[in-house]
């Protein structure tokens, strides 16, 4: 395991992740500036916090710590929301990016101790923050939710949350509370968000998702009981539809659109059989 506080030699070809602020730098062609040190026209990063992430396609990948509103790096891209990249549909490439975002967020949120005030120093050997007059020992916070597509018969529920831009719906999610299985996660929020109960629930795949720290948990569930009542805090509309129907969805790259054509899927298969 590579440490994460190791400097990148200048001949190393790389993947630099600049962020601040939660954005992100990305070249002309929507991409990290990768290559050489030596090449691309970065400044000299001494005077930059730099951790090691990981790897991608083989080369390393660096986060860079940069201030909001740094000019510094205008010659490799601009600063973007890292929604852009989701668009790209590349799960690898997005699951970088996520960690870089969410460990510019721990640095920034983690310079004093949370149970003493003193200031916490970075541990050289794993990704964390450390006090050292307390001993408190804090790592990235992930934040755990579930996400299930529901399907009856040959439709699926999908509504539109109050943040959602207006013809957008999507399937239900919701955060885990502590003291929760994900099954019971999953048995809660729906009760409350739809008003009904559901059986059939099924994993289906996860995915990071860092606006600002979630980790997404995607099922597939089958209405077992009740009728739809939407808590009008949480969404505004929502129906069973019909695949050949459907309004708006969200985008391939996110899991929900993974969920959706996974109902899909399930509903062809057994009406096949
Ligand atoms: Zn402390």
């Amino acid at each position: 395991m590579t440490k994460p506080y190791q400097r990148p030699s200048a001949d190393e070809p790389a993947w630099w992740f600049i962020c601040a602020g939660g954005d992100i730098v990305l070249d002309a062609e929507g991409l990290p500036p990768h290559g050489r040190l030596q090449d691309l026209p970065l400044p000299t990063l001494d005077e930059y916090q730099v951790i090691w992430l990981g790897e991608m396609r083989e080369r390393s990948c660096y986060l860079v710590l940069a201030d909001f509103g740094d000019d510094a790096f205008a010659a490799v891209g601009e600063f973007q929301s890292l929604r852009a990249l989701v668009a790209r549909n590349d799960d690898h490439l997005f699951s970088m990016a996520a960690r870089a975002k969410q460990v510019t967020e721990f640095v920034n949120t983690h310079r004093f101790c949370g149970r003493c005030g003193a200031r916490m120093q970075a541990v050289d050997w794993e990704l964390a923050m450390q006090c050292n007059t307390c001993q408190h020992r804090c790592y990235p916070r992930i934040s755990p939710c579930i996400i299930v597509a529901i399907r009856k018969d040959d439709k699926i529920l999908l509504a539109r949350g109050s943040r959602h831009r207006p013809g957008l719906f999507s399937v239900l999610a919701g955060f885990v509370e502590a003291g929760e299985t994900l099954e019971q996660t999953l048995e809660r929020e729906v009760m409350e968000e739809a008003g009904i109960k559901v059986k059939n629930i099924q994993y289906v795949c996860s995915q990071p998702w860092p606006f600002p720290n979630s980790l997404m948990m995607g099922f597939t569930a089958e209405w077992a009981s009740g009728d739809l009542h939407f808590d009008p805090f949480e969404l505004e509309e929502g129906d069973w539809f019909s695949f050949d129907t459907l309004p708006e969805t969200p985008m391939a790259g996110t899991i929900a659109y993974k969920l959706i054509e996974a109902t899909k899927q399930q509903i062809t298969t057994a009406s096949d059989s």
